[in-house]
């Protein structure tokens, strides 16, 4: 394959700070825009120890593009003072976004065992519908990745893209969308049918893929790189694209057995994953 190839190939090559959790900030965006990569999302660790404006003149003297920032959300709680507290982180994870030009924060909406899914629910409308100014203010929208329902207990109680797009219609506003994430929806029947009805509601910020392992033996750090597992990405790819998405594709990977890994072999396992299985 050709220089000139390589490098288109990988024109919509996103890849998460997660992804290769050993490598600082300055490594990642070393090694990707090395290998081509062209967009970074920023988890919000990674900013830490820096001044925002070192972070995004970093990334940007790199020639990579800030794709989002994560993550906001963790909005309910059975306790008021909490769900405050998770107001105010996500007015500062806005303010975050918009200082290294992030278009948009990523929310884990969340979830408290100690109430009923409905609460939670209604708590997560109540907590987003209270950053939309700020979040309109700064030009940064909140994209809500509805989680696979396996993380319902604790992390999100938004399971379905159904769900989130009903989430978008309630909340009606210009600076809420949703993050399509293909390790949580690729099992839903409806997922054709609600990524178009996304992609027409104008609200289809956001598209993450990785792959699902089977066994997956850890609930959090087991996923697999693509074509590791059973999700056809490329043909999620399709419907997304259908719907008018023509973002980035982003790698995001929790993996103790990649993180194990020589971080180099890995960012070579992505590229060449991406342009096989992607
Ligand atoms: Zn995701």
């Amino acid at each position: 394959m050709s220089a000139v190839s390589e490098l288109t190939d990988t024109l919509r090559l996103c890849i998460h700070t997660m992804t290769t959790k050993p490598w600082p900030l300055e490594t990642a965006v070393d090694k990707y825009a090395a290998a081509g990569v062209r967009g970074i999302t920023v988890w919000r660790q990674w900013l830490e120890g820096r001044p925002l404006e070192k972070s995004r003149s970093l990334i940007a003297d790199a020639g990579l593009a800030v794709v989002s920032l994560c993550r906001g959300g963790f909005f309910p709680s059975i306790d008021a003072g909490k769900r405050r507290e998770a107001i105010d982180d996500n007015r500062r994870a806005l303010d975050e976004a918009a200082a290294i030009g992030a278009p948009w924060v990523v929310l884990v909406c969340g979830a408290d065992p100690r109430q009923s899914l409905d609460e939670s629910r209604r708590q997560i409308a109540d907590g987003i519908a209270a950053c939309l100014e700020h979040a309109e203010q700064l030009g940064v929208k909140l994209a809500i990745e509805p989680l696979h329902p396996m993380y319902a207990g604790d992390r999100s109680a938004v399971n379905t893209l159904a769900q989130a797009n009903d989430l978008c219609d309630q909340l009606d506003h210009s600076s809420v969308g949703v993050a399509v994430d293909v390790y949580h929806l690729w099992w839903d029947p409806h997922l054709q049918q609600e990524i178009e009805r996304c992609g027409r509601s104008g609200n289809l910020l956001a598209f993450h893929i990785c792959d699902w392992r089977t066994p997956t033996i850890d609930l959090l750090n087991d996923r697999g790189l693509m074509g590791e597992g059973c999700i056809d990405i490329r043909r999620i790819r399709g419907w997304v694209e259908e719907a008018g998405f023509n973002g980035f594709n982003e790698v995001e990977i929790f993996s103790d057995r990649w993180w194990k890994a020589d971080m180099d072999d890995f960012l070579a396992a992505i590229l060449a994953a991406y342009r096989h299985h992607s």
